[in-house]
């Protein structure tokens, strides 16, 4: 089984595919400012198994289109959706985030939670802006170092995964440089990693090794996200994901 596939079925049985909650969705909602407002255009870009897509649809007046690469997490999204009675407000679509089928100035707000550092952050703020009205909304949670100073182990591991890793103090000079003011930021709990995405992971562990029938790709996917958990508990006052909510000014 190749790699992406086996990532896929350790990561569909999840209700998330990253750290997150949907206390801090909806808290990221109400900083927008969205929620006073009605006949709402929203993106959910990376969207997973739809986690924030299912809190953006019931606390917005709003159609909101969850994009991702993975048809078999848009197709979950899908099921999840019509069991929750969003069908109606959700629009799933298969695309990559580098080449997002919408027009210039549709979009009211641009979500996207733990997924832009596929792209970088920068770059993704950069090509995302476009879709964006004029005082129109971005808002993603992001990998972020809370301190100015580390541990050597963790910062090289994440400076390997992700070189564009930095403070908040950081990212939030890339929005303010490309044309975003602030509305807010806050670093996601503990209990957003720990009760929300690493715990359940750790459950499927046994049965994903099983499915597999301990195939060295299996046990080496597990190990590798062991080693993040293990590194994740013992340096979680220094890393968390900060979630950024920015207006774009024109
Ligand atoms: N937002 C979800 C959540 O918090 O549960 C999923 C986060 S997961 C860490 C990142 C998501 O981004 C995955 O669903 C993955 O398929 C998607 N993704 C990664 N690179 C992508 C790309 N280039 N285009 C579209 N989706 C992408």
């Amino acid at each position: 089984m190749e790699n992406l596939e086996l990532l896929i079925d350790l990561h569909i049985g999840g209700s998330r595919q990253g750290p997150g909650g949907e206390d801090e969705t909806r808290l990221a909602i109400e900083l927008s400012g969205l929620k006073q407002q009605s006949a709402l255009k929203v993106a959910d870009i990376g969207c997973g198994t739809g986690a924030s897509t299912l809190v953006l649809a019931s606390e917005l007046d709003a159609e909101v289109t969850a994009v991702d690469f993975l048809s078999q997490f848009l197709s979950k999204l899908r099921d999840d959706a019509t069991q929750v009675g969003l069908d109606g407000r959700i629009h799933t679509c298969e695309a990559s985030m580098e080449a997002l089928p919408f027009e210039d100035g549709e979009l009211d707000g641009i979500w996207s939670e733990g997924a832009i550092y596929s792209m970088g952050f920068e770059s993704g703020i950069q090509a995302w802006r476009r879709f964006l009205k004029p005082g129109g909304i971005i808002a993603v949670s992001e990998l972020t170092w809370l301190t100015d100073a580390r541990p050597d182990a963790l910062t090289s591991h994440w400076n390997n995964e992700y070189p564009e890793v930095g403070t908040a103090s950081d990212k939030i000079a890339v929005l303010e440089r490309l044309g975003f003011a602030m509305l807010g930021y806050f670093p996601l709990p503990a209990r957003c990693w720990m009760d929300n995405y690493y715990d359940p992971m750790r459950q499927r562990f046994s049965d994903f090794l099983e499915r597999h029938g301990n195939s060295t790709a299996a046990s080496e996917l597990v190990t590798a996200e062991e080693n993040e958990i293990a590194l994740y508990e013992s340096n979680q006052a220094f890393v968390s994901y900060g979630y950024y909510i920015a207006r774009k000014v024109v």
